[in-house]
């Protein structure tokens, strides 16, 4: 692999010269704002195409302001550094892209004022998150999922990826892929880092944004794909646990899960057990779009060489 470098407290510097102290604030109470971005190799044409890059940094910088971090970097400085990043990294595969905004000051206190904000971004190749391709087996966590008077889901912060880790780990340990969290009031949330649509009646029906959800970039995408490529009706409201079970079909959506079919939740097979239709379609789709081989959405990329 050749030499890969970070965007590191101001200066690009080879990975392994990128740490962070061990005092570091944020370190140690999670106040951490981060994002997950993707760029897809095109073979064919020799191109690797950032994907969103401008929504992602939109809510990387929206959501320092809830952490009450002052960030000093604009959406389009935070594009042109992530572009020059994946330059002088040379990737020609499919890569992740991890920015973190946090509090460097050693001081020990958990507060959200008083501290300094600095940002590193460093790249990593990726290819599937979750499996794209057999249909997952997906159970319901006993961990409810944070709501916004504890930890705002709405908010990418290191620490409330704490709640994700005890559902994913839940999930491995029953010897399925994913989890899907509730809320405390029983209502579906999302999984432990994806949005997820189920279909009834060929309706797509996916949480709202007051569900204790991220506001996924990929489940906004797919609202649009479904409802303006595939004229699917898509309804935004509270789904219950019961009504995922007789789902005709479900899926997880994510910059790392992409489109990702379920086969089964909580030991129940979700339609034919197959990927559905409308899924299998989406999925088509949306690998097509993020690859650079549809003129239509080339507007949601950034090509980089
Ligand atoms: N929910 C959670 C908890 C996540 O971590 C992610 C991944 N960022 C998502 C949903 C999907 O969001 P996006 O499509 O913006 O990646």
């Amino acid at each position: 692999m050749a030499q890969r470098y970070a965007y590191f407290e101001g200066k690009f510097v080879p990975i392994d010269e990128a740490n962070i102290n061990i005092q570091t604030n944020s370190f140690h109470y999670g106040t951490a704002i981060f994002e997950g971005i993707r760029a897809y190799w095109n073979e064919e044409k020799n191109q690797l195409f950032g994907l969103f890059f401008k929504k992602h940094y939109e809510r990387m910088v929206a959501n320092c302001k809830i952490l009450n971090m002052k960030l000093d970097k604009t959406v389009d400085e935070l594009t042109e550094i992530t572009v020059e990043l994946l330059r002088r990294c040379e990737h020609k595969e499919n890569v992740y892209i991890r920015p973190i905004a946090y509090f460097p000051n050693l001081q020990i206190s958990p507060k959200l004022i008083g501290y300094d904000t600095e940002l590193a971004i460093y790249t990593v190749p990726l290819g599937d998150y979750l499996d794209t391709k057999k249909g997952l087996k997906v159970i319901t966590s006993s961990f409810r999922r944070i709501n916004d008077s504890m930890i705002p889901a709405r908010c990418k912060v290191a620490g409330a990826y704490v709640n994700s880790a005890f559902a994913k780990t839940e999930a491995i340990l029953a010897g399925a892929d994913e989890a899907i969290m509730l809320n405390t009031d029983g209502t579906v949330a999302e999984g432990s880092a994806e949005n997820l649509f189920i279909i009834r009646n060929g309706v797509a029906i996916t949480t709202p944004s007051y569900s204790n959800i991220l506001e996924g970039i990929t489940r906004n995408a797919v609202i649009e794909l479904l409802k303006e490529e595939l004229g699917v009706e898509v309804v935004e409201r509270p789904i219950l646990r019961s009504e995922l079970y007789i789902a005709d079909e479900a899926f997880f959506t994510g910059t790392g899960a992409q489109v990702a079919p379920i086969a089964e939740i909580d030991g129940r097979v979700i339609g034919t057990g197959e990927i559905g239709k409308i899924t299998s379609k989406l999925q088509e789709l949306y690998f097509d779009i993020v690859k650079g081989n549809v003129d239509k959405y080339s507007h949601w990329l950034i090509p980089i060489y």
